[in-house]
């Protein structure tokens, strides 16, 4: 296979082209680290070439590395992975290293070639860590590219080089946002911030870095860390500008991540050490930290939820077989309230034909003039140009008559949340729309089978579920009733790819997957108030956890009155089996106080007149006592996480989850679960689930049976094994 090729002209311009076959887009692949290296090895050593380009014949330059390389490396080595993982990343530095020498003498720096990266769109990871590496780095204007080092996302940070060079290239203070956000920039903006030295029209490029080449001047190909003169720009930790700069880093990582992330931590430790040393010892720095990284079950975790299964996900790794292209042209959305306007702006902006009905064109009006809002802002932050705006408000037809469903291919309903409007306007829609037409529900608590029950063809009656804010929230909930066909899952999997969100597929059950697990959580939280734990301890633990907002400020940001109404229809449906008195012994006290959430400025926080968090209300306080001493952090922090975790093992086992995948992917996405710990089951599986059960059964002594270990986590603990190796060991390839 010919991943890399290697032409040379009539005026010795080499250029290596990366064309991965098979593939719309480069990523680094082992075979392609090998072919890179002989490519490498002949273009700085051949006298006849006097300048280099490194190009791709992709619309783009690179996605990253093929983290299967990183899984490669690690099993190669045998019982000594890190050693492994550690000459791999030594062997990647080499070869970079090598590139950006260009054949210069290494204690002289002279005799360097002119190496230029002509990057034609999105280069990420590694295919920007090249580009660092070459002397001058050229980018075609394409609007659509994004151009930086986004590893950080998936627990990683990048470890061939980027960290090092960047932080080289434009001081720590600068690439932080680079580095520690993994922020992505289109060739304007990564102009701007330095990142590139020049965009040029998209068929200039390879002309421009010919000039280029002809140009160069044998101080042009010398990076700038290989100067005599160089100076970290914002000094080195002990120059008094960069030490404020580093102590700055360490403590505002910290706030962030509470440390519970292992990616900050290992990045700030490789940019600090890298900073204090020369570039080559930097280097193997960053190679030992990333390592270390590597070896942190966190980041195989990250990796495999955070990008491998959420990838396979989306390309439609639980879509039915067998059924032809689902692709919604024709929406229409009922209901143009808050779900409604959202899920309108979403499919808009995919290119879908929408229309969106609702009671009064008033309302209908006001649904639509959220996309015109939305479309606005953009246009101020310049994400989003006037044709932009026309374009997506031109596929938005708002009006009261279902008439114009006619031709719809899917629908999705978002009315009240009231079986008998639900129904009223499902018989409506009927009425009209095709009979090939899918029609969806985007209810939050009814059961997708009974609302079916409105329906002629239950068997295109499926659930989709969004979270809110639509445009912001990744996740979408596909819910199969009991009488929902493969060609309702198809389409609604098809329609989710279209707006680029990351699907699951669950069964029927009281509040699906995700709204599931995360009332026990914030349940969890109200009954340690009424055990008059201190709120902030509460608070904190979640924090520590690495949840993105705690339990109770989640509270008071979804209102205290939809927590009462939740638990009023969750009591009347359980009976006497219903166990959490405590709890809404909390939620109604603030009820009935007035204190409705964040909407009243007024909850379990208090609040200035803008809304903004101020404090924990001391009310609580005086109200929920406690005689002895406050419980210690990690106990709260257990009963935070596990009573989580033992919610979506019950989900998996009843059947509603019918993939652990999914079920990790979606606890990330849906509600923000811990993400350094790759979703419930991953934390499970790092626990071990022999920890895991002595976790619940000490909690399940002190606090109740809810902690008791399912027979599942059981039988798991019993036989030594955990839920990836039992459930995905013959899925491993997604
Ligand atoms: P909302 O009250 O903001 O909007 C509902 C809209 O439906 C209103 O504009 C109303 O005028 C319209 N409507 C009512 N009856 C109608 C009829 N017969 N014909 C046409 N339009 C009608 O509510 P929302 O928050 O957008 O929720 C809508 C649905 O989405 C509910 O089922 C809810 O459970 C679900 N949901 C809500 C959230 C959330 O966070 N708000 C999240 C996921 C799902």
């Amino acid at each position: 296979m010919t991943i890399f090729t290697t032409e040379i002209d009539a005026e010795g311009i080499a250029t290596i082209t990366w064309d991965l076959p098979g593939r719309s887009m480069n990523v680094m692949t082992l075979d392609g680290i090998a072919e890179l290296e002989a490519a490498i090895e002949r273009v700085t050593t051949d006298p006849a070439v006097r300048g280099v380009i490194l190009t791709s014949a992709k619309p783009d330059f690179a996605g990253g590395m093929d983290l299967n390389v990183l899984a490669g490396m690690r099993e190669a080595a045998g019982d000594d992975p890190a050693r492994g993982l550690f000459e791999g990343t030594m062997r990647m530095h080499r070869l970079m290293r090598r590139l950006e020498l260009a054949g210069a003498d290494p204690k002289t720096m002279k005799g360097g070639k002119p190496v230029v990266w002509a990057s034609p769109g999105t280069a990420a990871g590694i295919g920007f860590e090249l580009g660092l590496c070459c002397h001058r780095r050229i980018v075609a204007d394409n609007p659509r590219a994004r151009i930086g080092l986004p590893e950080i996302r998936v627990g990683l940070f990048p470890g061939a080089g980027g960290t090092t060079r960047l932080v080289r290239m434009m001081g720590a203070m600068a690439a932080a946002p680079f580095l520690l956000e993994g922020k992505m920039s289109p060739p304007d903006k990564a102009l701007a911030a330095g990142l590139v030295h020049e965009v040029v029209p998209a068929d200039r490029l390879l002309d421009r870095a010919r000039e280029w080449i002809l140009s160069a001047r044998p101080e042009d190909c010398i990076q700038p860390w290989d100067r005599k003169d160089y100076k970290m720009p914002g000094g080195t930790p002990y120059h008094p500008a960069g030490f404020q700069v580093f102590v700055g880093a360490a403590v505002m990582v910290h706030g962030k991540t509470q440390g519970a992330y292992p990616a900050p931590k290992a990045l700030l430790q490789a940019v600090y050490e890298g900073a204090l040393v020369p570039f080559d010892t930097a280097l193997r720095v960053e190679a030992r930290w990333f390592t270390h990284l590597l070896m942190n079950p966190s980041s195989s975790a990250m990796i495999r939820s955070l990008f491998l299964n959420k990838e396979a996900l989306e390309k439609g790794a639980v879509r039915p077989a067998g059924i032809p292209d689902q692709r919604v042209a024709k929406l229409g959305i009922l209901g143009a309230g808050m779900m409604g306007a959202g899920i309108a702006l979403v499919s808009a902006q995919a290119g879908i034909e929408v229309v969106l009905i609702d009671q009064t064109q008033e309302a209908a009006d006001r649904g639509k003039a959220y996309s015109e809002a939305y479309m606005d802002k953009g246009i101020q932050r310049g994400q989003a140009t006037p044709e932009k705006k026309a374009e997506v408000l031109g596929r938005i037809t708002a009006t009261t008559d279902y008439a114009a469903l006619a031709g719809a291919d899917l629908v999705i309903e978002a009315v009240f949340e009231d079986p008998e409007v639900k129904a009223d306007v499902t018989r409506r829609a009927e009425a009209v729309i095709g009979a090939d037409c899918i029609f969806a529900t985007n209810t939050s608590t009814l059961p997708i089978t009974d609302l079916a029950g409105a329906s002629q063809r239950p068997d295109q009656f499926i659930g989709i579920h969004f979270f809110s804010p639509v445009e912001k929230m990744m996740l979408v909930e596909i819910i199969r009733g009991r009488k929902t066909g493969d060609r309702a899952v198809a389409k609604a999997l098809d329609y989710v790819r279209q707006i680029r969100k990351t699907p699951i597929v669950v069964n029927d059950a009281r509040f699906f997957y995700a709204n599931r697990c995360i009332i026990p959580y914030v349940n969890e939280a109200a009954r340690m108030v009424a055990e008059g734990v201190e709120p902030a301890l509460v608070e904190n633990a979640a924090r520590q956890l690495g949840m993105p907002v705690g339990p109770l400020q989640l509270t008071d940001e979804t209102s205290i009155d939809l927590g009462v109404k939740i638990a009023r229809a969750t009591r009347a449906a359980l009976g006497d089996a219903y166990d959490n008195q405590d709890a809404d012994s909390v939620l109604f006290f603030l009820y009935e106080a007035g204190r409705l959430g964040r909407k009243a400025k007024a909850g379990f926080y208090e609040y200035d007149e803008k809304g903004k968090r101020l404090r924990i209300w001391p009310g609580l306080r005086e109200r929920f006592r406690r005689d002895g001493p406050q419980p210690p952090v990690e106990e709260v922090k257990n009963r935070l996480a596990m009573i989580q975790a033992l919610e979506a093992v019950h989900a998996f086992e009843e059947g509603v989850l019918t993939d652990i995948r999914e079920g990790d992917v979606g606890a990330i996405l849906g509600w923000g679960f811990m993400p350094w710990s790759g979703g419930p089951f991953s934390w499970l599986d790092m626990l071990g689930p022999k920890r895991a059960v002595a976790i619940c059964e000490d909690l399940a002594a002190r606090h109740g049976p809810r902690f008791a270990p399912t027979a599942l986590l059981r039988e798991l603990a019993e036989r030594g094994e955990t839920f990836y190796g039992r459930f995905t060991a013959r899925q491993k390839a997604a």
